[in-house]
């Protein structure tokens, strides 16, 4: 509950449109994609950054945990107000400010939707690289706090390859900029780099500037089929150890497959596993380029490899592959999706990995992902209470096969909530000790998302 003080203090500066203490508008602003809820005790929708460094003060004077908010899109938990406190929800935040051609470069409003920013660059020939499926619903705050990723991560990078410059307020209420617009900078600690992935738990951001990328004119999409999920996985390796980066290679398991087909139809192949694979640049380069890719793709296993021939048979292509993560829902509402990753080359040993848990388990598990990255969606997918507690073990040893093959709990989707505990697992101790060090500097009193990516 607010005290009466602290919420005369977000009155003085919110105004009645800006501020909820509703319990029914406050219920749905503690819900995120990890379906956890909490309720916050007030909601608010900050327009500038001046407000923001006065919202910090007022909730570091009251001790009030304050929770940055995009789209709540996220899949672990991390807008979920576990202390209560105050939600600031960055929907009105949502600004373009400009875009710089000449310097390839963005500012934006952390509000602004991911989508909404890249219909704006596009006919600037412009694109910002972070392309995460849930990119129509989600902002650029919420992208920046999770370091999002999605296909086109294994040629251009994620978001923290993609950003410039930030502004932001600290837990301790010193508002600052770091990084530069320019595209090297050598000066100090990179703080804009610390901020990216911190979810939100050292400091609220209020505006960055964005390194964008020209469009490529022209792409090539390739559909390769497998026998089975290991014949594909050692392709994947093959493509990625040769010298043409493609700019998605996409991996469907068996059963994935089969769903994809259900909800893209006739087009999608069956097979124990596929490839898509994307490759853009200039039309006279993109023969070569996709030949290229092609005599990596070829090898023992391959059952079919084809070109998509029209822009329909590329659509068809990613419509199934977008569906997946809704369509899994039907299967399991209850599913547990990881983004684990490992590196490219130990990708044969994850799927193997991934197959002896489903069957040691007996639990449906299916893989799709950006195996290009080595980064890998396993879904667990019980459906009652008994295959719910044996995906709790199996996540467990899930955890520890991927460490073991040098790779981490997290590709894209952050640690938040749900991933917490296993971080000793993932970081060598004194790392850790030396993020909770961090944690303290930037957030003496913890109140930014507590409870978050910290054990
Ligand atoms: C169908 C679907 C598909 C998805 N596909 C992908 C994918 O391909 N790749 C991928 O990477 N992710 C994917 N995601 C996950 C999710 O969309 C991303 O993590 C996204 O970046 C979250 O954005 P959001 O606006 O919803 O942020 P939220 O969920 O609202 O917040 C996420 C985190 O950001 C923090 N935050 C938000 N704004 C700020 C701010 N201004 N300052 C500081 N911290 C802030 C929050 O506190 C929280 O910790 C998918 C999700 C769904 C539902």
């Amino acid at each position: 509950m607010l005290s009466a003080a602290a919420l005369a203090d977000l009155q003085q500066l919110f105004a009645a449109d800006a501020l909820t203490v509703d319990a029914a508008e406050c219920l749905v602003y503690g819900y995120d994609n990890s379906r956890r809820q909490a309720a916050p005790d007030a909601v608010v929708f900050p327009a500038t950054h001046a407000q923001v460094v006065a919202l910090v003060g007022v909730c570091r004077r009251h001790r009030l945990p304050l929770v940055a908010r995009g789209r709540g899109t996220n899949t672990t938990g991390a807008t979920v107000p576990v202390a209560g406190g105050v939600v600031a929800s960055f929907e009105r935040m949502n600004r373009l400010v400009r875009i710089d051609r000449d310097n390839r470069l963005a500012v934006v409003e952390p509000g602004l939707l991911n989508a909404d920013l890249q219909a704006a660059l596009a006919p600037h020939g412009l694109f910002w690289p972070p392309d995460p499926t849930s990119a129509p619903f989600c902002t650029i705050g919420g992208n920046l706090a999770c370091n999002a990723g999605g296909p086109r991560a294994v040629k251009y990078g994620a978001t923290r390859d993609n950003v410039l410059a930030l502004r932001a307020v600290a837990g301790n209420g010193l508002d600052f900029r770091c990084g530069t617009p320019t595209t090297k900078g050598s000066t100090g600690y990179d703080l804009t780099r610390l901020l990216i992935g911190a979810e939100g738990t050292l400091a609220v951001i209020t505006e960055a500037t964005l390194k964008l990328s020209p469009l490529p004119s022209d792409k090539r999409t390739l559909r390769a089929t497998y026998v089975d999920v290991g014949a594909a996985a050692a392709a994947v390796a093959r493509i990625m150890a040769q010298p043409v980066t493609p700019c998605a290679l996409e991996f469907l398991d068996d059963e994935c497959l089969r769903l994809a087909r259900a909800h893209g139809g006739e087009a999608v192949p069956l097979a124990g596993a596929m490839l898509v694979i994307e490759v853009d640049g200039e039309p006279d380069t993109l023969a070569t380029a996709s030949e290229a890719v092609a005599r990596a793709a070829r090898g023992d296993g391959l059952i079919d490899l084809a070109i998509a021939q029209d822009a329909a048979a590329v659509a068809t292509l990613w419509a199934a592959r977008k569906a997946l993560s809704p369509a899994l829902r039907t299967l399991s509402p209850n599913k547990i999706n990881e983004d684990v990753v490992v590196p490219v080359s130990r990708v044969p040993e994850l799927v193997a990995a991934t197959r002896a848990l489903a069957s040691k388990y007996a639990l449906p598990i299916v893989c799709f992902g950006h195996a290009g990255n080595g980064n890998l969606h396993v879904n667990l997918l019980p459906r009652d209470a008994a295959e719910h507690a044996r995906a709790e073990h199996a996540l467990d040893e899930l955890f520890d096969a991927v460490i073991r093959l040098d790779g981490t709990l997290s590709g894209e989707h952050g640690i938040g909530l749900v991933k917490r505990d296993f971080m000793p697992r993932a970081l060598d101790p004194n790392a850790l000790a030396l993020m909770r060090a961090l944690k303290r500097d930037f957030d003496p009193d913890g109140i930014l998302n507590p409870g978050k990516l910290l054990p």
